[in-house]
C-alpha cells in the first residue's frame, strides 16, 4: 500500500534574537492508511512543531518550513496555496490538542461548534446538520446527546470536553487525525477511555493517527509504529512490538530505565542526566553524545546517519553502523 502521508527532510526553523532555533531539523517518516504512528519524546524535542508543520500552522515569519516534501495523497502540501491548505485542514487532516478548554469557545454551545465544522467542511444546514451533530456526539460516547447538544463547554468534564473536540475533529471526515498529547491533562482512568475511543474510531473509519506523547504507557497502548524524537530529529523508528522488546537507540534505553520502578509509584521519574543540546547550533556530532553511556570519539566528530539495523527497524546511532562501530574502543576504555 501507498503511505497516506510522507514527510521527507522536514525542517522548521525560527529566527529569534538568540539566533536560528532549529526546532525541527531533518525529520522523515510516513504513515500508512489506518495505522497509528506515535512520535515519542521529551518536551521541547520538536514533536508538536512537527505536527503543526504538517498542518502548515507555523507562523511565517519568524518560522520557516523547509522540507523536500510533505506528501498527502500524491499532493505536496508545501506547494499548495494557503487557500487550498485551508480546505484540507479539517477535511483531510484534523488535529486535537492537550487542553480542550482552550480550543473550545466558551460562549457557544457544543452543538453550535461541532455544527460550524459540519457547515464549513460538508456544507450541511439546519436539520441534517443537527442530526449529524447528534450522530457525532453518539459516536464519541457522550451520553444522552439530545440533552447535551445545547450545553456549553463548562458544563462538561475534562474527559467529555476532549470527546467534544474529537467530534469536532471528525466532523470533516478526515483521513488523518493528529492528536498532540490528547490525554496528558486527564486522569489515568479517563485517559484510558479516550485512548480506547480513538482506537475504536480508527477501526470503524479506517483513520490514520499521528499521536504525539511523552508517555511510554500511551505508546504501548496505541502505537503500530513508533518514532523516537530527540533534539529536533528522529533517532529511531520501529514497530511497537520490536521497540518494546528491546529498543536499539541508547536514548530509548534511557527512557525505559527512567520509568518509575514498580511499587514505588509516588517516586518521581528519574531524569536522564545531562542536557538536551541547544538547538541554535548546527550539529556536527551525535546530538545525544553528551548524555550517552556508549559514546566514543566517533560520536563527537560525526553525526550518525540512518541505519537499517534489521528489517523495519531504522536507527540513527554509530553503534549500528558497520563502517563506524568497529572504531569503538573495548568497554572500559571509551570516552
Ligand atoms: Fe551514543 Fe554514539 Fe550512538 Fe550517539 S552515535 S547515540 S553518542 S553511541
Ligand atoms: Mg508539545
Amino acid at each position: 500500500t501507498e503511505p497516506l502521508l510522507q514527510v521527507e527532510g522536514l525542517k522548521t526553523w525560527f529566527e529569534t534574537l538568540a539566533g536560528t532555533v532549529r526546532a525541527v531539523d531533518g525529520v522523515d517518516f510516513e504513515i500508512n492508511p489506518g495505522e497509528t504512528f506515535v512520535l515519542l519524546g521529551e518536551s521541547g524535542c520538536g514533536k508538536s512543531m512537527t505536527a503543526l508543520s504538517v498542518m502548515r500552522l507555523i507562523a511565517v515569519p519568524p518560522g520557516h518550513i523547509a522540507a523536500q516534501r510533505i506528501v498527502l495523497e500524491n499532493r505536496n502540501l508545501l506547494e499548495l496555496p494557503e487557500r487550498a491548505m485551508r480546505k484540507l485542514r479539517g477535511r483531510k487532516i484534523a488535529m486535537i490538542f492537550q487542553e480542550p478548554q482552550t480550543s473550545l469557545n466558551p460562549v457557544f454551545t457544543i452543538g453550535d461548534q461541532i455544527g460550524e465544522s459540519l457547515r464549513v467542511h460538508l456544507g450541511l444546514r439546519r436539520y441534517s446538520l443537527r442530526q449529524r451533530v447528534l450522530e457525532l456526539l453518539e459516536a464519541v460516547g457522550i451520553p444522552h446527546p439530545r440533552q447535551r447538544i445545547d450545553d456549553y463547554p463548562h458544563q462538561f468534564s475534562g474527559g467529555m470536553r476532549q470527546r467534544v473536540m474529537i467530534a469536532m475533529a471528525l466532523a470533516g471526515e478526515p483521513e488523518l487525525l493528529i492528536a498532540d498529547e490528547p490525554t496528558t491533562a486527564l486522569d489515568v482512568t479517563i485517559q484510558a477511555q479516550i485512548l480506547e475511543l480513538l482506537k475504536g474510531l480508527q477501526r470503524e473509519r479506517g483513520l490514520s493517527i499521528l499521536l504525539i506523547t511523552h508517555d511510554l504507557g500511551v505508546v504501548s497502548q496505541m502505537a503500530d509504529r513508533i518514532g523516537v524524537m530527540y533534539a529536533g530529529h528522529l533517532v529511531e523508528q520501529a514497530s511497537r512490538e520490536r521497540f518494546f522488546a528491546d529498543p536499539l537507540h541508547p536514548y530509548s534505553r534511557k527512557l525505559f530505565e527512567a520509568l518509575p520502578t514498580h511499587g514505588k509509584r509516588d517516586q518521581r521519574l528519574n531524569v536522564i542526566q545531562g542536557n538536551v543540546p541547544p538547538l541554535t547550533q548546527p550539529f556536527k556530532a551525535c546530538r545525544f553524545a553528551d548524555r550517552c553511556d556508549f559514546a566514543w570519539e566517533a560520536c563527537r566528530i560525526q553525526a550518525p546517519k540512518w541505519i537499517l539495523a534489521e528489517s523495519g527497524y531504522h536507527v540513527r546511532c554509530h553503534l549500528y553502523d558497520p563502517d563506524i562501530a568497529p572504531s569503538r574502543p573495548p568497554a572500559g576504555q571509551d570516552n
